[in-house]
């Protein structure tokens, strides 16, 4: 299911977006170095792991460069079609 969008920051903005995919790499580093020592596969997280639990996807603003998630668009678009009618 698609939604419409509008921007929160410039309310003008319902046509030009950068959806940006959020793609969780779960990885293990070195403490001391940032070196990442181990990447975790799909599902293959130790018990002390907590998966990514983050929005799917950003979205940026292509007219005023606002970077939210994508309630936030969705929020807004549905806020100005209420007060439309
Ligand atoms: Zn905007």
């Amino acid at each position: 299911m698609t939604s419409p969008y509008c921007c929160p920051n410039c309310k003008t903005n319902k046509t030009r977006f950068n959806l940006i995919a959020q793609v969780p790499q779960a990885v293990k580093m070195d403490p001391n170095t940032g070196e990442i020592v181990k990447e975790y596969e799909d599902g293959m997280l130790d018990p002390f792991h907590l998966p990514y639990r983050g929005p799917e996807r950003k979205v940026q603003c292509a007219v005023c460069g606002l970077i939210d998630e994508e309630q936030a668009f969705i929020k807004r678009a549905e806020y100005m079609n209420k007060n439309k009618l």
